[in-house]
């Protein structure tokens, strides 16, 4: 929750306690529990009547997104991992105390049949798609490329790009004009580290796939922009996204010094979302803390 408005203290800027679990964790065990705009997110009509698919939609940035979208008047169908259930349970009861409607649909997004059933139960139960937020993503580190085992290369492959082509496929027969897609990059699609050589490729990629996305559905007068954070503290990084011993000191090496919060990043998908981005579109905006996207 905010503090004051000085950037460098605003949000949680300590050490965090030293904490594993296994992927996908489940954010509400998390320590400090990461702030997705649950108390502090106010919406101002900015989506009303508009209806948006989110992947990821359980917690960190895509709970975020979601918190958002529904105080600012949108219905939303969120997708997620079964073992997310419980994260996901309370972002519905957040979106249904704004008054709004909440569909759960639990499945993985690295096989091309579910994501074509995702968006067609999603336009179903939403009476349309307005918004796709594509922000389900995989991070494992690993130190040496001879380690980087095929199934993880695939798999993260699948989740962070495949995924999109599948979904936005499956989506874009059923999308009207005013539409707005919004992709999930990271300063690793820029500046890659050293230990996330698979993730960081995927990055790289969505840039391009985003970019050359919206000049092809243009004419459709369909946007497409993508949103690229920095060190956002996430059940991402502290299920193998970084090595264990970088998490207490997470973020801090941006010229901010802190990581971010998902809440920092809720504005940013608002704004893609919305008509008031009606010129908006191939652009990739960064909230990182001050790492440059170059
Ligand atoms: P998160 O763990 O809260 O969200 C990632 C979500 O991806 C999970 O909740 C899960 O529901 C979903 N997911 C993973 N594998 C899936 C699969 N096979 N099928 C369906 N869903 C699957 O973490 P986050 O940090 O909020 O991540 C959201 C996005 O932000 C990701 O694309 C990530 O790459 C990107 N990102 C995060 C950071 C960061 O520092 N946290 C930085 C840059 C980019
Ligand atoms: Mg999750």
């Amino acid at each position: 929750m905010s503090q004051s408005n000085n950037p460098l203290t605003q949000y949680f800027n300590d050490d965090f306690p030293k904490q594993y679990q296994e992927a996908p964790a489940v954010q509400a065990k998390m320590e400090p529990v990461p702030d997705c705009g649950e108390e502090s997110y106010k919406g101002s009509g900015k989506l009303k009547g508009k209806k948006a698919l989110i992947t990821g939609g359980d917690s960190g940035i895509g709970r975020a997104a979601a918190i958002a979208y529904a105080r600012e008047g949108a219905d939303v169908f969120l997708n997620y991992l079964p073992e997310e259930q419980q994260d996901a349970e309370e972002v519905k009861a957040l979106v249904e105390a704004a008054g709004q409607k909440a569909y759960l649909l639990a499945g993985d997004l690295s096989d091309e049949t579910f994501c074509q059933q995702l968006v067609k139960k999603a336009h179903d139960s939403l009476g349309g798609i307005d918004i796709l937020a594509l922000v389900a993503g995989k991070q494992q580190a690993v130190e040496d490329i001879m380690d980087l085992s095929t199934e993880q290369l695939r798999k993260t492959y699948e989740i962070n790009v495949f995924s999109l082509f599948w979904v936005v496929k499956a989506a874009l027969p059923l999308l009207k004009e005013g539409a707005s897609i919004i992709t999930t990059t990271s300063v690793q699609g820029y500046n890659p580290s050293a230990n996330l050589l698979d993730y960081a490729s995927t990055k790289f990629a969505i840039n391009g796939f985003t970019r050359g996305l919206a000049k092809q559905v243009a004419p459709k007068g369909i946007r497409v922009n993508s949103v690229a954070p920095g060190p956002i503290w996430t059940p991402l990084q502290i299920s193998g996204g970084q090595p264990s011993e970088n998490i207490p000191e997470f973020g801090q090496e941006t010229p901010l010094k802190r990581s971010g919060q998902p809440v920092e990043l809720s504005s940013v998908y608002v704004f893609l979302a919305s008509d008031d981005a009606s010129y908006v579109t191939a652009q990739i905006y960064g909230v990182t803390g001050g790492i440059e996207l170059a």
